[in-house]
């Protein structure tokens, strides 16, 4: 018999909803600026968890990164949640970063190292890898901890479907999200993926290697041949070669393209949610028609946010 101070569970437990984030990018001119702001507004209405915004391991958007986090805060109902590299950023350096992310009322940072320069030269003294960031982000923490009224900064950081172009192995990166995990990630975002098996397969070995955060794949809404490419080049991620080739057959501009690159997206979610994935978070490359089209074929259980729902009657 159970002792008695032991709580039953409900006999039929609650639909628990799905996570919904979208990524966004800071605008590089003021037209990209307007276009992302109505995509913003139109992503608003789906009343997502957070919104991500990245930041190039370059240094050259930092301010409008930053600009853009500041008014997603002031403007919108949207929290954010800050990208972060650390690649040839001094200790002392991002310790300032993630201090002014504070300051500005950040809650929620996603730990990256960044892409190494294109010459590989990591300079001397700066953060080598995300689990650096990860524990530096916590020292900042543990010093300001009053101000999270006993709470905490939620650090995400970047989980690889397929093995990461400079990794010796998949199993070499399980053994690096499991090391983030230790030095305190609280939940993983997927680099983009083009066959579910592959994202399965990533949560897989991940749980036998003991990682338990939750691991929430990144899914891009595919709407073309051209966006698929690119995508590939930036992420080293081999395309699906019998999705180019329905979509070259069709050509990019008959529209058609469009259809079967949304399909698939759609596909590649339900599959990876029937594997259990806990959220979905959409790169959006700035725009929401596709990934507006791709959550309405999903029908996500999603909770009704009640201080949205009387913004949008007023
Ligand atoms: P790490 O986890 O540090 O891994 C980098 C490499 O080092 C890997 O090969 C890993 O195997 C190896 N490694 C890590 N730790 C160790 C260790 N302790 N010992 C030995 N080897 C180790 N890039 C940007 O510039 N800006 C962004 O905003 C951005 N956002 C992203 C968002 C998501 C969801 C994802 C998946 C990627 C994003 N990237 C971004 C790209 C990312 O910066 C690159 O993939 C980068 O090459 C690796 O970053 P990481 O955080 O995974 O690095």
């Amino acid at each position: 018999m159970s002792p008695p101070t032991l709580i039953d569970a409900p006999s039929t437990p609650t639909e628990t909803p799905v996570a919904l984030s979208y990524e966004l990018f800071p605008p590089r001119s003021d037209a990209a600026s307007a276009t992302l702001w109505k995509t913003i507004r139109e992503l608003e209405g789906t009343a997502p968890d957070y919104v991500s915004v990245t930041y190039g391991a370059s240094g050259s958007n930092h301010d409008t990164a930053l600009d853009l986090v500041d008014r997603l805060q002031l403007e919108t109902t949207l929290r954010p949640l800050a990208h972060l590299t650390c690649v040839g950023g001094t200790p002392e350096e991002l310790s300032t970063t993630v201090n002014a992310l504070v300051d500005r009322g950040v809650r929620g940072i996603l730990a990256l190292r960044g892409d190494k320069p294109r010459d590989g030269h990591v300079p001397a003294g700066s953060l080598r890898y995300a689990q650096d960031l990860i524990e530096l982000i916590r020292r900042v923490e543990l010093r300001r901890s009053a101000q999270f009224a006993a709470g905490k900064v939620a650090i995400g950081v970047a989980a690889y479907p397929t093995k990461h172009p400079e990794s010796p192995s998949e199993a070499h990166d399980i053994e690096v999200l499991l090391a983030k995990q230790r030095s305190g990630a609280d939940f993983a975002i997927t680099q983009v993926f083009f066959h579910a098996e592959q994202y399965a397969s990533l949560v897989h070995r991940a749980r036998r290697a003991g990682v338990t955060i939750p691991i929430i794949p990144g899914i891009m809404p595919l709407t073309s041949l051209r966006r698929i490419l690119k995508l590939s080049e930036l992420s080293g991620v081999a395309p699906d070669a019998a999705l180019v080739d329905r979509m070259h057959a069709v050509g990019d501009d008959s529209g058609l393209a469009r259809q079967i690159g949304v399909e698939a997206s759609v596909a590649l979610a339900e599959a990876a949610l029937d594997a259990g994935a806990p959220g979905l978070h959409l790169y959006t490359f700035n725009e929401h028609e596709s990934a507006l089209e791709v959550l309405a074929r999903l029908d996500l259980p999603r909770p009704s946010r009640p201080s949205l729902a009387r913004r949008q009657a007023n």
